[in-house]
């Protein structure tokens, strides 16, 4: 009988599927989080009797959460219910024009045409090749250890040599849309999901289109009880199968011997184990907890993708002309792109109001909303994040009043605010990125961090920072891909 123990660094949603997967392995596995509750950057808030989603607040791939929930033998509707939304976004352009992205690809394409005049068949054929570039590249680019010799000598990567035009990694995302449709809004609809993965549209390449897949053809999804349950029936389902929590236990340091990881210290103390898992950034992981370790230049040169500035208002009245995930865009995308490259906000920035309780009545008092209202900021270059919170807060306050004719200011009755810095802080994340380093190169799919190395055996990364990269579905895959490595243990 076994005794393998595993140690997970980092309750993040990465850390806690690989935590799921390994105790249903055999091993006995042992979370150290430095916070005080997990989740990492998917988290909550609860103030006077508000509840605000954190971080992430769109859910796409929730089969990869079902999967993980089955691994652990639960039956996943049952601890993780969630709905599939009718209309994924509500978008306010800047010439008063409002369209909603219903889920329903025809009716999708029916509302584009008319309120943006935009012909059908530029949408239809547009989500086909977005479907034909996840088919080509997912399982290569996502699902597996890349890149490797074996992965490029697969079946996948020889298709994807015969179909390389369709990976339309030359020409930027900003290109590939401009030529793909015929309105401005419709353009800037799409190269809004450069933003996903903390990417700048007009550097970007093209193959970024494979976002949009999964909100248009796949679905976009939201659960039940919100999304930071995500992160607590993980947690309860880990408990469940004898995982073992450290919480407020920050990691100083994994404990390298000949070749091999063979413990963590945490709190002073040392403990061993046979594997460890690293959940925490990979920036922040080689100087803090591999300060022996030599990280490769091909890793550390790359541009973090960009960061948050975030809003948490709890406001009075209820505002039917929004729904649960709203874009008020700016009026020069370009513009905004170049001032986060520089380190600032512009003064007039898309602003995405997230409204929870539109779904989760419970999520805010009768009578009253909770406005998640998020810009995209620039990563921490120690800017004056004062004046830039206060200048931004203003620019959002006119934009609600211009676009929405919503005098917000005095409506709201909470606010709570988190800024790049506050994001660093709290999760680690190096300079307060939110999805590792950015896609704005060709080369980025290349140049994420593995999720092993040959030189320190036992030891795995897993989470944003690293391959496949950010967002909640792709940590969950980094997990998938690290599982796929260890093989299962009789538990003892
Ligand atoms: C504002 C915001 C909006 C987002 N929107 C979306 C979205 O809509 N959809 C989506 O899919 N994704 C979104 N993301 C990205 C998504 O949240 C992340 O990619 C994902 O949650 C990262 O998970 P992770 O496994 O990398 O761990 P992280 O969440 O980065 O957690 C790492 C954990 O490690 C802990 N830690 C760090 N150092 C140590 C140490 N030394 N010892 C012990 N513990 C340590 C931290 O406290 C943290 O809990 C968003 C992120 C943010 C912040």
């Amino acid at each position: 009988m076994s005794t393998q123990k595993a140690a997970i660094i980092g309750a993040g949603v990465g850390g806690l599927a690989i935590a799921i997967r390994l105790a249903a392995k055999g091993y006995h596995v042992s979370v150290f989080e430095q916070q005080g509750k997990v989740g990492g950057k998917l988290n909550e808030l609860n103030v006077n009797g508000f509840r605000f989603d954190t971080g992430p607040s769109l859910f796409t791939l929730p089969e990869l959460v079902d999967e993980i929930l089955a691994i652990g033998g639960e039956i996943p509707s049952n601890v993780l219910p969630y709905k599939k939304l009718d209309v994924i976004t509500k978008y306010f352009f800047p010439d008063g024009k409002v369209l909603n992205a219903f889920a329903d690809p025809q009716l999708f394409a029916n509302e584009v045409l008319s309120v943006l005049n935009e012909p059908k068949e530029n949408i239809e054929k547009y989500l086909l090749e977005c479907r034909e570039l996840y088919r080509l590249t997912a399982n290569l680019f996502i699902y597996n250890e890349f890149p490797t010799w074996n992965g490029f000598k697969s079946a996948e990567a020889r298709e994807i040599g015969k179909n390389i035009g369709k990976l339309k990694a030359f020409s930027s995302m900003h290109s590939v849309n401009k030529r793909s449709f015929t309105n401005s809004n419709t353009i800037q609809l799409f190269d809004r999901f450069a933003t996903y993965n903390g990417s700048n549209p007009y550097k970007a390449p093209g193959t970024l289109t494979i976002i949009p897949h999964l909100e248009h053809n796949v679905g976009a999804f939201f659960p039940d009880k919100g999304m930071y349950s995500i992160a607590s029936s993980l947690e309860a389902l880990a408990i469940k199968l004898g995982v073992t929590f450290h919480l407020n236990a920050p990691v100083q340091e994994i404990v390298v011997q000949n070749g091999k990881a063979v413990g963590v210290k945490a709190n002073g103390q040392s403990e061993a184990f046979d594997l460890v898992v690293n959940d925490t950034d990979i920036f922040t992981a080689y100087p803090k907890l591999l300060p022996k370790q030599r990280q490769s230049w091909v890793y550390k040169r790359q541009e973090p993708s960009s960061s948050a500035l975030i809003f948490y208002w709890g406001v009075k009245g209820n505002y039917p002309q929004l729904d649960i995930h709203n874009i008020l865009f700016s009026g020069a995308y370009k513009s905004e792109f170049d001032a986060l490259g520089k380190g600032t906000i512009l003064s007039d920035p898309t602003v995405y109001l997230f409204i929870s309780s539109k779904q989760v009545a419970n999520d805010a008092p009768s009578g009253h909303e909770n406005w998640f209202v998020m810009v995209n900021a620039p990563y921490n270059r120690e800017q004056d994040w004062c004046t830039l919170v206060a200048e931004t807060r203003a620019a959002i306050v006119r934009k609600i009043k211009t676009v929405l004719n919503i005098d917000i200011e005095s409506q709201i009755v909470n606010e709570n605010v988190l800024t790049p810095p506050q994001i660093e802080q709290l999760t680690g994340s190096y300079r307060g990125s939110l999805y590792g380093i950015s896609s704005n190169s060709p080369m980025a799919a290349f140049s994420r961090h593995p999720n092993r190395l040959s030189k320190i055996k036992g030891l795995y990364f897993a989470g944003g920072s690293v391959h496949p990269g950010g967002g909640i579905p792709l940590c969950l895959a980094s997990a998938k891909i690290i599982d796929s490595f260890i093989p299962p243990v009789n538990r003892s």
